[in-house]
């Protein structure tokens, strides 16, 4: 079986009455960093529903809307940004999926992975379903569609059942033609957040830089286990939790909410997790001077997402802060790149060290990740060979060592540097004078919405909060 592992971003709005469709467009691009693949905008209107995707960004993507989209009022639309892998660039793979489940159009789109797609999906396929995609998303249109009969063709109902089945990382938005369901999952893995319009409507996104965008105010994230429903008609929307028959939703102890956007994947203006994105990296950045200080002359980001961990690392030990890197705007993040051959081109590509800005100097790089270490290794390399007298690394979080199910899309663990090497091997394979990584306690210590123990730390620690597939990377759907 072909393994799919996606990190993708959501938007949708209800309600609204100005043009719908342009306002997720614009959610979308502001969501553009979760996925840059592929886009989809799906669009409901007197109970029918109309489906507009492709491949690439969203700019690609939603230059050709169907004129149709805009020929009336929308009660509701939704839309995805997708990054995938393993053979998933195919537009069929593209989200959302619309299908029609005993004559109600459904459709879906989904931010995560379902860590049980692989058993769903062979336990599916032998009761005789037939799958038109490769993604893990339609795993839950088919479950959802065996329980339609007997909820007397209740969505809400047949969706729920379907949600018990599953586990792993989802956020889901689904349209039917009553209304927009916003979905997290019981662990609340990937963020999800709710808006509001002073003139009336809902939006759901991913991260609260859309609403910005769009206008919306954040109102509150989605809970870990909601079901947010708002109807198509206008009427009140409707809060209710599933997970009543789950074994997970009963013995959870806490959330499993991934750290790892913070550190890394969503935009600094963002709010996720209730907590602002740029205010976590600049304490990071605080912390990590406070366990790894370094005898330099300069602090310099690697651009973008390093960026505020510099800035606190910079002024939490008085040392000038300076871009030691130019970058390369038109090109796209090197980390979410599928194609892993196109990589090592792209990080030559995408950062230059500016020569005046690093002759002669003491460089200390703050980095947000060393996943592979082939990447950093380029870029101190890179400065070396533009005069640098010294190059100490910091990294805003710890050693990356295990693998994640959950959504994010690392290599096997064998592949990741520090899974292999010791500190001092990692420093002297990367060609550093010096080398820290931010401890998991103070990671965590610079969250402030929700307790510790409510973050997923796997990646760094392999404390998994849920049970792993037995046969590994392997068995991802
Ligand atoms: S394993 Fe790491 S990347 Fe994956 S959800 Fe957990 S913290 Fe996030």
């Amino acid at each position: 079986m072909k393994g799919i592992a996606e990190y993708c971003g959501l938007c949708g709005v209800s309600g609204y009455s100005g043009d719908q469709v342009s306002m997720v467009a614009e959610g979308l691009l502001a969501l553009q960093h979760r996925g840059q693949e592929a886009a989809g905008i799906l669009a409901c209107s007197g109970g029918s529903m109309r489906l507009h995707k492709r491949r690439g960004t969203v700019a690609e993507a939603m230059s050709d809307i169907p004129a149709e989209f805009f020929s009336r009022q929308m009660s509701s639309v939704m839309g995805h940004v997708r990054y995938g892998t393993y053979g998933g660039e195919d537009v069929e793979n593209a989200q959302p999926l619309l299908v029609s489940m005993a004559g109600l159009q459904i459709g879906i789109a989904h931010n995560g992975t379902l860590s049980n797609a692989g058993p769903l999906r062979d336990e599916l396929q032998r009761q005789g379903a037939i799958f038109l995609t490769n993604t893990d998303t339609e795993v839950v249109l088919h479950l959802m569609s065996r329980n339609l009969e007997h909820t007397g063709y209740n969505i809400r109902e047949a969706l729920g059942i379907a949600l018990d089945r599953l586990q792993g990382a989802y956020c889901f938005l689904l349209m039917s033609p009553e209304g927009l369901y916003a979905v997290r999952d019981p662990l609340g893995f990937r963020p999800l957040n709710l808006g509001r319009f002073e003139e009336g409507g809902w939006m759901v996104a991913s991260e609260t830089l859309a609403f910005d965008v769009c206008g919306a105010e954040y109102v509150r994230e989605i809970e870990a286990g909601e079901i947010y429903f708002v109807p198509h008609d206008g009427g009140e929307p409707e809060s209710g939790y599933f997970g009543g028959g789950s074994e997970l939703f009963r013995n959870r102890k806490g959330l499993a909410q991934c750290i790892f956007e913070h550190v890394y994947f969503a935009r600094p203006g963002s709010r996720v997790f209730g907590d602002s994105v740029y205010s976590t990296r600049l304490a990071m950045g605080r912390q990590l001077a406070r366990e790894h200080p370094a005898d330099c002359d300069v602090v310099a980001p690697v651009p973008d997402s390093g960026m505020f961990a510099a800035i606190g690392f910079a002024r939490e030990l008085g040392i000038p802060f300076d871009m030691c890197f130019t970058r390369n705007h038109y090109i796209g993040r090197t980390f979410i790149n599928p194609a892993s051959a196109r990589r090592a081109v792209m990080v030559m590509r995408k950062l230059q060290p500016i020569p005046e800005a690093v002759r002669d100097r003491r460089i200390c790089v703050v980095e947000d990740s060393i996943v592979r270490g082939t990447t950093s290794s380029a870029r101190i390399r890179a400065l070396r060979e533009a005069g640098a007298a010294e190059v100490h690394m910091r990294v805003s979080c710890p050693p990356h060592r295990f693998g994640c199910y959950f959504g994010i899309d690392f290599p096997e663990p064998s592949k990741l540097i520090a899974n292999r090497y010791s500190m001092e091997e990692i420093a002297d394979q990367l060609g550093l004078d010096s080398l820290g990584y931010l401890s998991r306690e103070g990671m965590l210590s610079c969250v402030t919405a929700h307790r510790p123990e409510d973050y997923c730390t796997a990646c760094f620690d392999g404390r998994y909060p849920v049970k792993v597939p037995e046969s590994g990377f392997e068995n991802r759907c």
